[in-house]
């Protein structure tokens, strides 16, 4: 049964974004990902050199966008998500 929403009028809401944050889970990501070759780099600018700081989770798109410190902040989300 999909999970409507409705309270708040907030959008996001709807749409289930979870916003991981969590520096372990950060850490054993990348370092799974290193092992494969790759590494993690931000979606939204594609800067190698920043540290990821968070991945926000759209489990309606099954999405799961990496983003960075800047990034992150710069996403209306971050409000909301990040209590
Ligand atoms: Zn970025």
């Amino acid at each position: 049964m999909p999970s409507e929403a409705t309270k708040g009028g907030a959008s996001w809401d709807s749409i289930d974004i979870e916003l991981m944050t969590d520096r372990t889970v950060l850490k054993n990501l990348s370092e799974s990902l290193r092992a494969n070759g790759s590494i993690l780099v931000c979606h939204l600018c594609d800067d190698v050199s920043e540290l990821i700081a968070g991945i926000l989770v759209i489990r309606a798109n099954k999405e799961a966008w990496v983003l960075c410190g800047p990034c992150l902040r710069k996403i209306p989300l971050q409000g909301p998500l990040a209590s």
